[in-house]
């Protein structure tokens, strides 16, 4: 199959164009870096395409220089996108580099009159920048925590074809593309077709890749508690309820602590709410601490707390009660007894494997402990078994 190569040019400033505009708009909305980037990319890519079709107009220099130079810029804009995505500082060396390098050349008139010399080296800058950004990519896989192979791959094969267009096209003059009806430069037009793919694509990813990033923040922050940093009630009903799953399927106990910290309102009442605050999330690191890998914490209430502790019987949930109990009353951060906690302990059981029923058991051992002075720890009565 032949394209038309001036027909192809003037649908790729306008797809570039239009894809450009709809990009930025996109970035004015949710002011991700990267969208921005990406957006300026394709506008580039637009301009240096247009750039290109004042070539045939014989003014060979703008369409060869300019061009060029635009299109390189494009090249560094979609680095400089994956790059700002993955949370790194934008690189003005990095961004100019390619660019300047192809006008410098352009200075030499046995690079600025070959052909083949021309495409090799755009080709080959236009694919550096393709593997800096896959690599951008790559790199930060273990820390981005949305679907980046998309992009990756996209990347990749965008690179690749500069890669192989390197090495085989032998840069025919863009003058044949007006000999049979335009189609004379078969790889010129496959580039062309390639990098209306490529924009479309790279641009629907990217949104996506943004979109999923930005959902992931705002559930992290709907499940987290704003002063501690630890998980809040909704996320320690939701997970929570899911632990008690998985541990019942494997026929392994899980224990609840429910931690009341004592005397909260004498404290605010005596040092003042931000010593108040400060104790919250002392007490915090001091159950974090205490906690494994599996285990469950967050803070439910004000100055209530609950640790869901995986495989963990009666025994060593008082342990770990106790350690948590000991540790926050040793915390030099006020005067000697004005920091300790009450903690109501219960196991999961046959008759007790619901969340809902553990805090309410739990929530009445925590009220025992109280009864009996505070700064201690209290397992549940075993409810009775229903038959
Ligand atoms: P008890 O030993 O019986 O648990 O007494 P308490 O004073 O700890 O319990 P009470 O329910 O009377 O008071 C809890 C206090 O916790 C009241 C409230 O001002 C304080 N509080 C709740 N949330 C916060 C917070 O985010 N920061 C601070 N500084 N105080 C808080
Ligand atoms: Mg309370
Ligand atoms: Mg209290």
């Amino acid at each position: 199959m032949m394209l038309h190569i001036p027909t192809l040019l003037m649908v790729s400033v306008f797809v570039f164009c239009l894809m450009g505009l709809l990009t930025v708009h996109a970035w004015t909305r949710v002011r991700e870096p990267a969208l921005g980037y990406l957006g300026v990319m394709l506008l580039l890519a637009s301009l240096g395409t247009l750039l290109i079709v004042v070539r045939g107009m014989g003014m060979d220099f703008v369409a060869l220089i300019l061009g060029n130079v635009v299109l390189l810029l494009s090249a560094a804009m979609n680095w400089t996108a994956m790059r700002v995505f993955v949370q790194r500082k934008p690189s003005l060396p990095g961004i100019l580099a390619g660019p300047g390098l192809w006008l410098v050349m352009c200075l030499a008139p046995a690079f600025y009159g070959s052909m083949s010399a021309r495409v090799t080296l755009y080709s080959l800058l236009a694919a550096s920048y393709g593997v800096l950004s896959a690599l951008e990519l790559w790199r930060n896989r273990h820390t981005l925590e949305v679907a980046y192979l998309p992009a990756l791959v996209l990347t990749l094969l965008h690179t690749g074809f500069y890669g192989v267009r390197t090495v085989i096209d032998p840069g025919l003059p863009i003058e044949s593309e007006h000999t049979v009806g335009g189609e004379g430069v078969p790889f010129f037009s496959f580039m062309l077709f390639e990098s209306m793919l490529y924009a479309i694509g790279i641009a629907y990813v990217t949104l996506a890749m943004v979109k999923e990033r930005a959902e992931l923040r705002f559930k992290a922050a709907a499940f987290s508690d704003v002063l501690t940093g630890i998980g809040n009630r909704r996320a320690f009903m939701l997970y929570g309820i899911q632990l008690l799953a998985v541990r019942a399927r494997a026929d392994k106990p899980v224990a609840l602590l429910l931690c009341d910290l004592d005397r909260f309102k004498r404290l605010n009442d005596n040092f003042g709410h931000p010593m108040g605050d400060q104790a919250l999330i002392a007490f915090s690191q001091v159950a974090r601490e205490a906690l494994g890998k599996h285990d469950l914490l967050a803070r439910i209430g004000g100055e209530e707390f609950a640790c869901l502790l995986a495989d963990t019987d009666e025994t060593r949930a008082i342990e770990v009660a106790e350690r948590i109990r000991l540790a926050f009353y040793s915390l030099d951060l006020l005067a000697p007894g004005f920091l300790s906690v009450s903690i109501g302990i219960v196991t999961t059981t046959a008759a007790n494997d619901d969340l809902s029923r553990l805090l309410s058991h739990a929530d009445q051992a925590l009220y025992c402990a109280k009864d009996q002075g505070r700064n201690r720890v209290q397992v549940a009565a075993l409810p009775a078994l229903r038959l």
